[in-house]
């Protein structure tokens, strides 16, 4: 199967799609998004992080005790405790707005109007549709208008966003957005290369197919940009 491409560009003024007209199992296997936010209650933090814990403690345990699992038994009785803490403190830790990565910008006084990149950039989320892992690597690049971040503070962005029940391309969009808002410039790119489990362990069962999203701002709309970009992550120029 060849890799699927989108381009998200186009979904810049669409944040808020309405998806009504079709069943949940045709938005998951299709998987469709609403728009570039996260969608997220208006009290979404209200609750401590410690409780937030115990309630999916309680509700995990039901799950777990719904499908016939035995929670007496000494391997399964801690799962609901650790399932909820490592949705709080891990893999979903960036829906909270506190656990953002606090970026220092400094002058680029020597390479002024330079492309910077910063490829293979692993990352690891999970589908919103099925709550199954999503990872792959991210590239990143930009143009500075004076300013430039540090590249372990970019893996961070990636990362803090990857920290959400996710589809490719908002998490695509998310970033390339704050980049764009920190670095103050149009001039970033973004591509992501992704596999789904929820399409290689479930569904179609498709073992070999990898999704690639992109995003274009500003100057790298210009070919030679593009092409530029592109030469330093050795991709397929087809992207
Ligand atoms: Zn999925």
């Amino acid at each position: 199967m060849e890799n699927q491409i989108i381009e998200m560009n186009s979904l810049l003024n669409k944040n808020s799609i309405q998806l009504s007209h079709l069943t949940s199992d045709e938005i998951g296997d299709e998987h469709i998004s609403t728009g570039i936010d996260t969608p997220l209650l208006a009290n979404a933090f209200e609750m401590s992080d410690a409780d937030k814990i115990a309630k999916i403690e309680f509700h995990f345990k039901e799950i777990m005790e719904t499908m016939g699992l035995d929670l007496s038994d000494d391997s399964l009785k801690g799962t609901p405790h650790r399932v909820a803490k490592m949705y709080i403190q891990e893999i979903f830790s960036g829906l909270n707005p506190a656990n953002k990565p606090k970026i220092a910008l400094f002058e680029n006084k020597y390479q002024y109007n330079q492309m910077l990149v910063e490829k293979d950039i692993t990352f690891y989320s999970n589908c919103e549709h099925h709550f199954v892992p999503i990872f792959g690597k991210a590239h990143l690049a930009y143009i500075s208008s004076g300013k430039v971040i540090g590249l372990s503070k970019l893996n961070r962005i990636v990362n803090y966003f990857a920290k959400r029940p996710q589809v490719q391309e908002r998490l695509t969009m998310q970033i390339a957005m704050e980049l764009q808002s920190i670095l103050a410039t149009e001039d970033v790119a973004v591509i992501l290369d992704a596999k789904h489990l929820c399409v290689s362990s479930r569904g179609i069962k498709d073992n070999s197919s990898a999704t690639v999203s992109t995003f274009y701002g500003g100057k790298f709309n210009t070919e030679a940009v593009k092409q530029e970009f592109l030469k330093y992550i050795h991709l397929n120029t087809t992207y």
